[in-house]
């Protein structure tokens, strides 16, 4: 069973969510299972007690079969570079398979005090949603109250990339983008920041499908995305194996 400390959900709470998944509620039960397998005697029936309410009450009755969003299997049409000036060495603080919901990216230029790194570009595109007026570093909030900055680029392959977090005002005035433009892969977007429900300066990153129709909410998550099936696995160019692994480093240039 997963371990899903509260801590690690202020950061995952960057995404999604409202009115589909609630990371907190999904993740209780099944936190509260960790505990059941982790107790004994009383200790244990009290924790399955409290387990079973905590499910009927929050109303997750599958909570205890399934994992709290759907594991995305699909891999990127796409071959992306990584959306880091070239040079740039990043870590991998979540891949597809660690990150809640499943399927995005976390990704930290390095080293990290040598910011502000600079975000490009994964392949050429046309900026489709552009939003860098918020300043707020948000750990902690309600995902429902995240005020998240973002760019989504649309690509000839019918796939989107999602750029999140990024420092306020770098991508229209600094960079001088705008809805509409297109860009060439590897140009610059913005700088990687921790504005909305992000913990520490990172970019978040993701590939996906979006629906033709209102592919995007208000706050720029995905719409017709419940069990992440617009999500794709994304593949880089660069990568040996093709998709990044949590905890490693690699290093940004672009595809050949
Ligand atoms: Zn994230």
């Amino acid at each position: 069973m997963r371990d899903l400390p509260a801590e690690k959900f202020e950061f995952e709470r960057d995404a999604r969510t409202k009115g589909r998944f609630d990371d907190r509620k999904a993740a209780m039960p099944y936190a509260l299972v960790d505990a059941v397998g982790r107790g004994s005697g009383v200790t244990r029936i009290l924790y399955k007690y409290v387990a079973v309410l905590a499910t009927v009450t929050i109303g997750i009755s599958p909570a205890f079969s399934q994992p709290p969003e759907g594991r995305v299997s699909r891999q990127s049409e796409g071959s992306y570079r990584l959306p880091y000036a070239d040079g740039t060495t990043l870590s991998v603080f979540d891949d597809a398979d660690t990150h809640r919901p499943g399927g995005a990216l976390d990704l930290i230029g390095e080293p990290r005090t040598g910011g502000p790194h600079r975000i490009v570009a994964a392949a050429d595109g046309t900026i489709m949603a552009l939003v860098d007026r918020y300043k707020e570093k948000q750990s902690g909030r309600a995902a429902e109250l995240c005020r998240n900055n973002y760019l989504w680029l649309s690509h000839v392959n019918g796939e989107w990339t999602l750029h999140s977090h990024m420092r306020s005002g770098s991508s229209s005035a600094k960079a001088g983008l705008k809805v509409g433009d297109k860009v060439r892969a590897g140009q610059y977007l913005g700088d990687e920041g921790d504005v909305g429900c992000a913990m520490l300066s990172h970019l978040h990153f993701e590939v996906a499908v979006p629906t033709a129709e209102g592919p995007i909410d208000a706050r720029g998550f995905l719409t017709d995305n419940v069990r992440r099936e617009r999500m794709r696995l994304p593949r880089f160019c660069s990568v040996a194996g093709e998709y990044v692994r949590k905890d490693t480093r690699y290093t940004a240039r672009a595809c050949k």
